[in-house]
């Protein structure tokens, strides 16, 4: 055998699964599903190249693939790109290069990338979201939600990012921020495309629980995006008889004849009507604009200075009759309940802190059991349970437990209802962008909003040459003539394209169902999937990816597959079984001197070429998966890689010692019974390896501790085992070499060969052990005491050093025979003997 010599081993094995199409997959669809395992990690961005810190994932999901595979299953494991959006857009426009030149070079550079790792995908299914033969399919989708009634337009308030120019839905808000930049996000009103995502919010909550293999972290943070909460609607009115009424909602509606005013979100269109030509008008806009652009995170921090101010109107409330000023003011918020607030300043503390400031009144409507507030020497809201007081015919009703008493009776009042309100708002679906898929609608001025048939999609994007870089706040697409005048596809009439694009979350709301289709199943692309296939294959079996997404991605798919299903399109609800979020790989900052996530800007990156090139892909594969914990963050040390390779040395040099003994001897599959001392040691080594690889993948994916098993029994590897049991090396070094295959897969194809077996070891299967061989053997151990042999004691053949010396100790005899000496010192001999002195 050679010595070992990654390069050449690693594109050897690369190709020869090329040429075998070895991750190509074709079941047979009418075969039982059992045996079909979907495994798929969420696609990149084309936007640059990928480092260390991206391909942890992708080797996590190659591990489960080729261990999957191993089992007998049949594994689709795809992979493509998320071309369309912001983050190509910007990148192509920071490089100045046109988008599509810019996302084309990055994908051919990111393929080669993943097949340097030796991740093992069915290439014949790649999708690219920015291909019409792909965003046909996309607009369709649009299509199908449009004429369910799911897609709208409206002028709204909406989230703009002043840096990257566009729209944002409100999951793209972080902390006031924009997600992808960064930039504080402000308020503008916009006619904008929305999905009707808060008809589903029930359902998406509700199917949350059959999500059983999901983090539990991603769970509850969707249920908090979805934010239900149950409480009232309350009919207030305005004064003026012929106005509308007022609803709001709350969840405290045993507190309403403690209500004092009511507070508007700056937002609120009636804040402006209630002004218009009064004295006030100016100052109220004023603020109102002022507030309007503060982020809604910083708004509605408990911490913020409450301001507001009085609009010079009056609603009624409905419970007692009575006249509530309405005020303005910077903590009410339009993404709650209806945007107006009824408060309750005595048992709500920003209304308390707000009475308070502007010398509002407060009123006693729950008293504690047995005491008696008053609102003159009340330093803070009251919010505990108690009694209602002061609350008409509800007086004396306890709470919270009285709460649908109340209900009660405002329904039979007329006065309102029991009401469940959601903190989603609906998902603002349009992008003023050039680089996503044009949204598939014609302005009409005979028949309004036209939208486009399925046989005249794609709505392809007009050549990039033809549009203007960098966005101005418009869609580019606006300015390109001959591309938005069209003829209405219903009354033939000239009309207009929409010119807004969809965001890139769309695209990949349903990528995986494209996966199902090679490329030669797609032509001639008169459908996007096909039923059977994707009933075949879904749902997706494993699903990993960044918990980043938890609000965004993983929530919008959910919403899509659920209206496919209504739709009739898929025969599945929910489209991911189990989901896996990795944790990072994190590298300490020149800059910052601190751990953080690799990122350029921190010049912490690690390109995954130097260290292929040193060291090989196996040993960053292996590296990378022994690092710590997958689901946790871990820190990257490059002078801790040469430890990855130096075992992958060690492994080579066991194979390499071992042929000529075992070359002509068959792995052993014997009971043990007829093995020396070191061949039992080693054979019970190999089932015991066996039964910790396997339950660490399986049961909680500890892959750096499946490592160090197999690490272990290469320490275990004796001359002695060799020499006396080739047969049992031979099983050892098999076995060992399978188990390590999914995370270092060619220098375990090379071995396997080497071991005179035909390729590949991919088709050897998993290894199966004997739990009866995994059993310990005893071993009776003599203790002296001073010197004396004393007593005995039995223990497992490999019990540490610590735990022989506890038994020896604890032994009844010992005891005895010590007396009341005391033990100055024990002395262990693995394996041989226990030597106590004792004075
Ligand atoms: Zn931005
Ligand atoms: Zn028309």
């Amino acid at each position: 055998m050679d010595a070992y010599k990654p390069k050449a081993i690693e594109a050897k094995w690369q190709a020869w699964w090329d040429e075998h199409g070895t991750f190509e997959t074709d079941p047979d669809l009418s075969g039982p599903r059992e045996k079909k395992f979907y495994c798929l990690t969420m696609f990149p961005y084309p936007s640059g190249t990928l480092h260390v810190g991206h391909g942890r994932n992708y080797i996590m999901g190659d591990v489960v693939t080729r261990y999957k595979m191993m089992c007998g299953y049949e594994v689709l494991s795809p992979m493509g790109w998320d071309a369309f959006g912001l983050p190509a857009e910007n990148a192509a426009i920071q490089n100045k290069q046109l988008p599509a030149t810019w996302v084309r070079q990055n994908i051919d550079y990111m393929k080669k990338q993943f097949r340097r790792w030796g991740v093992g995908y069915d290439w014949r299914r790649e999708v690219n979201t920015s291909d019409p033969d792909y965003y046909k399919w996309t607009q369709w989708i649009f299509l199908v939600l449009y004429e369910r009634g799911l897609a709208y337009r409206k002028k709204a308030p909406v989230n703009w990012c002043p840096s990257c120019r566009t729209g944002l839905a409100n999951e793209e808000v972080v902390d006031g921020k924009c997600e992808r930049c960064g930039a504080v996000a402000e308020k503008r009103d916009l006619d904008q495309w929305f999905f009707k995502i808060t008809d589903y919010a029930q359902r998406l909550l509700d199917d949350l629980e059959g999500l059983a293999e999901w983090p539990e972290t991603v769970r509850t943070m969707q249920a908090n995006w979805i934010g239900r909460s149950e409480g009232a609607r309350v009919d207030f009115t305005l004064e003026d008889p012929g106005a509308p009424g007022l609803p709001i909602f709350t969840t405290r509606p045993d507190t309403l004849w403690g209500v004092t005013f009511m507070s508007l979100a700056a937002e609120h269109p009636l804040a402006r009507r209630l002004v218009a030509g009064t004295e006030r008008e100016r100052e109220v806009l004023e603020f109102c604009e002022r507030v309007a652009r503060q982020p809604a995170a910083a708004r509605s921090d408990a911490e913020v200075e409450k301001e507001g101010l009085f609009t010079g109107a009056y609603c009624i409330n409905p419970v007692n009759g009575e006249r509530v000023p309405i005020w303005v003011a910077n903590y009410a918020l339009m993404e709650y309940g209806t945007g107006a607030v009824m408060a309750v300043p005595a048992h709500d503390q920003r209304d308390f802190e707000f009475a308070k400031k502007y010398g509002l009144l407060i009123r006693v409507v729950i008293q504690p059991e047995g005491g008696k507030l008053s609102a003159e020497t009340m330093t803070e809201a009251y919010v505990e349970a108690g009694r209602m007081a002061d609350s008409g015919p509800m007086t004396g009703t306890p709470t919270p437990s009285g709460i649908p008493d109340v209900i009660r009776h405002l329904e039979e009042n007329g006065m309102g209802a029991g009401a469940v309100n959601y903190r989603i708002r609906d998902w603002l679906i349009s992008r003023q962008r050039y680089w996503g898929a044009p949204i598939p609608i014609v302005h009409c001025p005979a028949c309004g909003t036209v939208p486009v048939p399925v046989k005249q999609l794609p709505v392809e994007l007009p050549p990039e040459t033809a549009v203007e870089f960098p966005p101005r706040g418009e869609s580019p697409l606006a300015k390109v003539k001959d591309w938005v005048e069209t003829a209405c596809p219903a009354c033939g009439q000239a009309a207009r394209r929409e010119t807004d694009t969809l965001a890139q979350w769309l695209c990949s709301c349903w990528y995986f169902l494209r996966y199902t289709l090679t490329d030669e199943e797609r032509r001639p692309n008169d459908k996007p999937f096909d039923r059977a296939k994707v009933n075949y294959w879904m749902p997706v079996d494993q699903y990993i990816g960044g918990v980043e997404h938890a609000v965004l991605h993983l929530l919008y798919t959910r919403f899509i597959s659920k209206v496919l299903y209504d739709a009739g399109h898929v025969g599945f609800n929910e489209p991911f079984q189990a989901l896996f979020t990795q944790g990072m790989i994190c590298k300490q900052s020149p800059q910052t001197g601190k751990l953080e996530k690799m990122s350029k800007s921190k010049g912490n990156v690690v390109s995954p070429d130097a260290v292929i090139e040193q060291y090989g892909a196996d040993t960053q594969r292996l590296y990378t998966l022994f690092v710590g914990p997958p689901q946790k963050d871990a820190e990257w040390q490059d002078d801790a890689v040469v430890g990855a390779r130096r075992f992958l040395d060690r492994v080579w040099r066991l194979v390499e010692g071992a042929l000529e003994s075992i070359t002509n001897v068959a792995s052993y599959d014997g009971d043990g019974s007829n093995l020396s001392s070191a061949g039992r040691t080693l054979w019970r080594k190999t089932h015991q390896t066996v039964r910790k690889v396997t339950r660490d993948i399986e049961e909680s994916w500890q892959f750096n501790t499946a490592i160090a098993a197999a690490m272990e029994l290469a320490n275990t590897f004796s001359q002695a085992a060799l020499t006396e049991a080739p047969a049992v090396a031979r099983l050892a070094l098999e076995s060992m070499v399978r188990l390590l295959h999914p995370f270092v897969p060619h220098i375990t194809e090379e071995l396997w060969q080497a071991l005179g077996h035909e390729p590949s070891v991919l088709a050897a299967g998993w290894p199966e052990y004997d739990e009866a061989a995994c059993a310990e053997e005893e071993l009776e151990i003599p203790i002296q005491i001073n010197g004396k042999v004393r007593a005995r004691i039995t223990v497992p053949a490999d019990a540490s050093e610590e735990a022989v010396r506890e038994a020896a100790l604890a032994s009844e005899r010992v005891k005895k025979v010590l007396g009341s000496a005391e033990v100055h010192k024990v002395i262990v001999v693995p394996g041989r003997l226990v030597n106590i002195v004792a004075k």
